[in-house]
């Protein structure tokens, strides 16, 4: 199937210069978004997977069906001051702002093995932080899985030992 005819290009969105890539248009086509799932969920085959982890909000419309597809856990990563319990914090960059993400203390236990799932792979750094959060858990990180890769940012190059599968690139 090609995907990409199912994603929605908005010029100077969030800020001028940026070529958004909407996802909402995917998803809101049923069978296409199954089928996308059903693909990642055959991309990651390769791994043994504990856990799918992944940064809120888009890391959830992809992480928690990918691991409900698996039959495996979903751990959100969550902006800082969201998540009840007690928590690590991480500072990240966008490729347009910054922020802090949050995971609770308890969400992974040592040696369990991890997915990332996200939307979408720009700069890396959503995904660094991501990767520092869960390491300072004793998580162990198989690999990472995206809709979308946004090849001209090289987000992959800073993920160097890191393992990444995607359905889209841009
Ligand atoms: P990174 O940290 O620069 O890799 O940016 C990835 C994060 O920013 C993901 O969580 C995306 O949800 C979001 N993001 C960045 N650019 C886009 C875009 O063009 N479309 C949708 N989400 C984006």
């Amino acid at each position: 199937m090609s995907f990409k005819e199912h994603i929605r290009v908005i010029h100077d969105y969030p800020q001028p210069g940026i070529r958004f890539k909407d996802i909402t248009t995917l998803l809101q086509n049923g069978p296409v978004y199954k089928e996308a799932i059903d693909e990642l969920k055959q991309l990651v085959s390769k791994w043994e997977i504990d856990v799918i982890a992944g940064p809120e909000a888009r890391g959830f419309v992809i992480g928690a069906p990918l691991a409900y597809a698996l039959g495996v856990g979903f751990i959100p990563i969550r902006k800082s001051g969201k998540l009840p319990g007690e928590t690590i914090e991480a500072d990240y960059a966008l490729e347009y702002g910054k922020d802090k993400l949050a995971m609770h203390k308890d969400a992974i236990k040592p040696g369990q093995k991890v997915l990332i799932a996200d939307d979408l792979l720009a700069t890396g750094g959503t995904i660094q932080t991501s990767i520092n959060l869960i390491h300072q858990l004793g998580g162990d990180i198989v690999g990472a899985a995206f809709l979308i890769e946004l090849s001209y940012l090289d987000g992959r190059s800073k993920l160097d030992e890191l393992d990444v599968v995607s359905l889209m690139q841009f």
